[in-house]
């Protein structure tokens, strides 16, 4: 601004000059694009923004350019064409439900999913006319006459594995009843990752970023990933819900995205011995953990899954019902909190953080009854982990 030195100062502490990076001269790290405003370059390309997502940038409720760098990576990696960052995992859902489901609408949500999906569906959309059906993940005849039926389902939400009583979806089969119908599959996808399940046909994946992708848990978000005109549907929703991602939040999570791999790796080869030790444990039963052959949906994961077993493990544990809370109270490195994905390891009492919504029966039938605990596995080493859970378990025997 050539005429800076003639302005106000109180002008001048507004509109100052800002220093251009040379072409080429780009900064290893991205900036974080905290403003809320963009000035259009003319009237022309306010029109152009208005009318197309990644035409430029006007106000961040809509788009933002950290946010969208972390969309571009995260429908990369999951293998579709675009995505939208929502400001957390169960705003993904909603905008996906409010986009696709109206008045007498039928949406089938499974009982062995996430307790806010499960609220969403049948607890809030109900209001609105939207008839939600639950069902089992061991009841796909019921799926499958309901996609032959009359009024068939337009939505189905999944989770594989399930929070959290980890079964795994038979994928394909749960596609190719859905599809007959022209109902949309949902894959809530956060326990199994980018990484995983891009081959099938689902329509969209929806991640809570607040989980692995951040992994630090110093930021919440969530993201709805697949085919361009899906998305372009579920903007302008997501966009008037107020949905979005804020840029702080984004480029958090930017950061996360860099140790993904070296994280999820680590997390889930922890997992996975301190899955088999807790086989061999006198207190500890059912112990549910997709890489053991042991586990119900083993077979499937095998062959959906690539060999990852993730970072969640799920056992019952045995002691006297009144000594349950001792065990938690006795933890020194696993922390009491929900959540998962994050370095820090963390243990979860799981009829009480996710299943009291569920009447008895069918709690049992997915896999929760009152013993029954949720270990989201972190990076440190496993041997103090089961030195850990040990020393636990012994107090809440004793
Ligand atoms: N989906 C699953 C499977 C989850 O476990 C969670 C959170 O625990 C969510 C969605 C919601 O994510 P957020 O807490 O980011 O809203």
């Amino acid at each position: 601004m050539n005429d800076y030195n003639y302005l106000s100062i109180e002008t001048k502490l507004i509109h100052h000059p800002r220093p251009a990076l040379p072409e080429g001269n780009t900064p290893l790290v991205s900036p974080i694009y905290q403003s809320v405003k963009f000035k259009p370059v003319s009237m022309a390309h306010a029109r152009d923004i208005l009318s197309r997502r990644g035409a430029g940038y006007l106000y961040s409720r809509m788009s933002n350019p950290t946010v969208r760098e972390l969309e571009v990576l995260l429908a990369n990696l999951q293998g579709r064409d675009d995505s939208l960052a929502t400001g957390s995992g169960i705003a993904a859902l909603t905008a996906v439900a409010m986009t696709f489901l109206t008045r007498q609408d039928r949406v089938v949500v499974f009982t062995e999913s996430y307790k806010p999906t499960r609220f969403l569906l049948g607890g809030i959309l109900s209001r609105f006319g939207v008839e939600t059906i639950r069902i089992s993940r061991d009841d796909y005849d019921q799926f499958d006459a309901l996609c032959k039926g009359e009024n068939p389902p337009k939505l189905v939400f999944l989770e594989s594995p399930t929070n959290p009583a980890l079964r795994i979806h038979d994928l394909d089969r749960v596609i190719a009843s859905a599809k007959s119908c022209q109902c949309l599959t949902v894959l809530d996808n956060t326990f199994a990752g980018f990484m995983h399940h891009g081959n099938f046909d689902i329509d969209l994946y929806v991640h809570s970023l607040t989980k692995q992708a951040n992994g630090h848990s110093d930021a919440m978000g969530g993201v709805v990933i697949g085919r361009g005109e899906l998305i372009d549907k579920i903007f302008p929703v997501a966009m008037t819900l107020g949905a979005c991602l804020d840029p702080n939040s984004a480029w958090l999570t930017l950061r996360g995205m860099k140790t993904y791999g070296l994280r999820t790796k680590q997390a889930s080869a922890n997992a996975m011995d301190i899955a088999t030790w807790l086989t061999l444990q006198p207190w500890a039963e059912n112990v549910r953990y997709p890489a053991l052959a042991s586990h119900p949906d083993h077979e499937i994961w095998r062959k959906q899954n690539k060999g990852d077993g993730g970072a969640v493990i799920t056992f019952d544990l045995r002691c006297h019902e009144s000594r349950f809370d001792q065990f938690f109270d006795s933890l020194k490195l696993f922390i009491l909190t929900p959540s998962l994905g994050c370095v820090e390891s963390l243990a979860a009492p799981c009829l009480l953080f996710f299943a009291d919504d569920l009447p008895v029966n069918e709690a049992l039938k997915a896999g929760i009854n009152k013993m029954t605990i949720r270990l989201a596995i972190g990076i440190e080493s496993s041997d103090d982990l089961k030195h850990d859970l040990a020393q636990a378990a012994i107090a809440a025997l004793s």
